[in-house]
């Protein structure tokens, strides 16, 4: 349920609201807007709606959210898209994010000549993986705490905000170090306690979505952050498991378009995990662009023929300037502006 107060209400009077909502034993999530606050009311719903809170002192209306995720729906924010602020950079609303960078930390070598390329190029942010998600136990699995340092090290350098993997609580304080966003892997989407871990960390969360998760399910594992108090969720799609297996997953385009129909979260592209191929990432971005995302985030090599990890799908560091160009120019059409300084 959604209390919406009075653009005149005190804050005596949304103080009582609060407090009548959580007496239900619901949770009263305040949002204040430049004009009105807003009172998400989580909880039982029958118990809400008996408090009759139409017509009390300070309230406008009283409207329920229909959807299984509330804080997630377009409706908790009357259709008004989230904007989120990262070191300077927005992501949202009309701002375009460009988030690149190698799928793993390797090397110093290999991280900071990346870093420097994708900067040069007008990314937005670095990605780069300490902690990576293999299908095999026997691949490498990240350089860890030594990754951070180093990714560390190219934000000091190049001044990119850093979006990193987390895939196990216990490291989370060492990657909340570093990462300006902390990204949510694919196989991760449905880890339910990291998620709330997440949303009481407070830092931006990129959340990809499952290999196999639904819309519907992305939005409820971003309500498990939401919840907790974090309202910086950046959605992420990334390529579903289809029958089709001439690429390496099947990129949903619909995706955007229609997690926007029912979120006001930025909703992101990731071409390069959908395809596997790097002749299909320039192709798949613009259409992730002209569908209306608010970014993408790219896997960009200095040398994809000695990468450890996704060398494939990696765009050659040489090449991104003239890759991200092109994907600006398209976004523009469609009224998204890139966010870089
Ligand atoms: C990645 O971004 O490097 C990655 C492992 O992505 P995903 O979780 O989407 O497979
Ligand atoms: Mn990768």
């Amino acid at each position: 349920m959604m209390i919406v107060m009075k653009e005149d209400a005190t804050k005596e009077q949304i103080d009582s609201i609060v407090k009548r909502v959580e007496s239900t034993g619901a949770h009263a999530h305040v949002s204040e807007g430049e004009l009105l606050t807003v009172i998400g009311a989580i909880g039982d719903r029958e118990r809400i709606a008996n408090l009759d809170l139409t017509g009390v002192d300070g309230v406008d209306r009283v409207v329920p959210i229909t959807k299984p995720y509330k804080l997630a729906s377009n409706e908790f924010k009357h259709g008004i898209p989230s904007v989120i602020e990262i070191d300077g950079r927005r992501v949202g609303g009309g701002n375009f994010s460009l988030m690149a960078g190698p799928c793993t930390v390797e090397s110093r070598e290999q991280l900071l000549t990346t870093a420097e390329a994708v900067k040069q190029g007008g990314a937005s942010m670095l990605r780069g993986g300490a902690y990576k998600p293999r299908t095999s136990p026997y691949s490498f699995q990240g350089l860890g705490g030594e990754g951070l340092r180093l990714l560390r090290e190219a934000k000091d350098q190049t001044g990119l905000p850093i979006v990193t993997e987390l895939m196990d609580q216990r490291d989370l304080d060492q990657v909340l170090e570093v990462a300006d966003v902390v990204q949510i892997g694919a196989r991760s989407m449905q880890n339910y306690s990291l998620l709330a871990e997440l949303g009481r960390a407070g830092r931006p969360v990129l959340l990809k979505r499952g290999l196999s998760a639904t819309l519907e399910e992305l939005l409820m594992a971003a309500e498990y952050i939401l919840k907790e108090g974090n309202e910086d969720v950046i959605l992420c799609e990334r390529g579903i498991r289809t029958f089709e297996t001439a690429t390496r997953f099947t990129l949903d385009i619909m995706a955007v378009p229609v997690l926007k129909q029912m979120s006001h979260l930025p909703v992101v592209v990731d071409p390069s995990h959908a395809a596997g191929r790097r002749d299909l990432v320039l192709p798949l971005s613009l259409a992730a662009a002209a569908a209306g995302a608010d970014g993408i985030i790219v896997e960009v090599h200095y040398n994809p023929e000695t990468a450890i990890c996704d060398g494939p799908q990696a765009v050659p560091a040489d090449d991104f300037a003239e890759y991200a160009e092109q994907v600006q120019r398209v976004a523009a059409i469609v009224g998204n502006e890139l966010s870089a300084l």
